[in-house]
């Protein structure tokens, strides 16, 4: 069976799907993987570490013609053209609704695994790129913010004078709202979050950070250990009180999303007019229209004095730690996917399983 694992080519991406150590524990097993020349180049996984490890450096066809195609990013038209008839694609799909490049691997008789769909139980902890991305995304947005802020984030007394340590409110915490108040303490910042899951406020308290509760009179909690989009009124009453505790922050760090829905507005015009100039807000929800309306996807921007980061892929800042996480991820999946029998490896009945028959996209009868 022929793994391939091809040159991320979106721009700005950096990750790898897979990296030297993972990939020769694949062919240990008996798999043959094929990497197609420099795709961990930058991600700090040269060549020549893979073809130790027991793979075959080939051109992009022969990373694509494949039975297991393993992709960080969507896959493109052209890259489709080149995919194997029949076999499986195993990565983000990064869409929602009809989507003409899942059509077209569909058309082939390919079967896609979408890693986003991942189902949010235990056994699955292991496999979810998501939940090992956003961690990365989390750390890093703290690490932009400290950077570009232009004081300390811990208390500082000197011989030349004392700081006050920074005020950082994180809102949303989910995996990488845990991680954002994690390390904005490691790095001794004063910390505040707030989620719309109410039990998020134990974990928050956990982390030596403060929980910001407001009564918005109906639960954000929704399906599958996500939130749910709250009705007008409540983002409204939200809105307007959290105004008041973001007025007095110096970074803020909005991680608020609901899967395949605009993110939801928390940071306001008024509040960033209002805030202490030289703050930094980092979007993380950037991607999805942002949770501050000035926001720009992708860019770095200054409004009213206050330094808006709107970055988009944090993970690819990290490529190294990125890239080996998530193909732990996709190796810990193999694991349900492929059995030994006695003519060799075989690919195993993808809806037998609760995680592969949830991630699988298949062709509409
Ligand atoms: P996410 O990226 O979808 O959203 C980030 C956070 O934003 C969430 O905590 C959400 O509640 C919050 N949010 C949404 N709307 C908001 C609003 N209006 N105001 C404030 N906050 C808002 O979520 P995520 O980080 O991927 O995960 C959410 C939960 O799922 C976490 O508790 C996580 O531990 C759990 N999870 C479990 C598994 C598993 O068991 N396999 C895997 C991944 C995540």
């Amino acid at each position: 069976m022929k793994i391939g694992i091809p040159l991320e080519t979106r721009p700005g991406e950096t990750r790898v799907a897979s990296i030297p150590e993972v990939v020769k524990r694949l062919v240990s097993q008996g798999l043959e993987v094929m990497v197609e020349a420099g795709a961990g180049e930058r991600a700090g996984y040269p060549d020549a570490e893979y073809v130790a490890a027991g793979a075959q450096i080939t051109d992009r066809a022969g990373a694509l013609d494949v039975d297991l195609l393993l992709k960080v990013r969507r896959a493109e038209p052209a890259e489709v053209e080149a995919m194997r008839p029949g076999g499986v694609y195993v990565g983000l799909i990064e869409s929602c609704g009809e989507d003409p490049v899942i059509a077209a691997m569909l058309a082939k008789g390919m079967r896609v695994l979408a890693l986003e769909r991942m189902p949010r139980i235990s056994r699955a902890q292991a496999m979810d790129v998501l939940s090992s991305q956003a961690n990365i995304a989390g750390y890093r947005a703290v690490i932009e913010a400290a950077a570009r802020y232009g004081r300390f984030f811990p208390m500082m007394m000197t011989a030349a004078g004392s700081a006050k340590p920074a005020r950082v409110v994180v809102l949303g915490a989910g995996v990488a709202g845990l991680q954002a108040i994690a390390t904005a303490r490691r790095l001794g910042a004063e910390v505040l979050a707030y989620d719309v899951r109410p039990e998020t406020r134990e974990q928050i308290l956990s982390l030596g950070a403060k929980p910001i509760d407001l009564d918005l009179g109906e639960s954000g909690a929704g399906e599958g250990g996500y939130a749910r989009e709250l009705s007008d009124e409540a983002k409204a009453r939200q809105q307007a009180a959290l105004a008041e505790v973001l007025l007095k922050a110096h970074v803020i760090i909005t991680t608020a999303q609901i899967p395949c829905r605009p993110a939801p507005v928390l940071v306001s015009e008024a509040v960033v007019e209002r805030m202490r100039p030289g703050s930094v807000i980092v979007d993380l929800a950037a991607a999805s229209g942002g949770n501050c309306p000035l926001t720009i996807a992708d860019e770095i921007v200054e409004r009213h004095g206050v330094t808006l980061v709107g970055i988009t892929n944090f993970p690819a800042l990290v490529p190294a730690d990125a890239s080996s996480f998530y193909a732990r991820n996709i190796l810990n999946l193999l694991e349900i996917m492929v059995e030994r029998v006695e003519t060799g490896l075989e690919l195993k009945d993808l809806t037998a399983d609760e995680i592969t028959a949830a991630m699988l996209i298949q062709a509409r009868s």
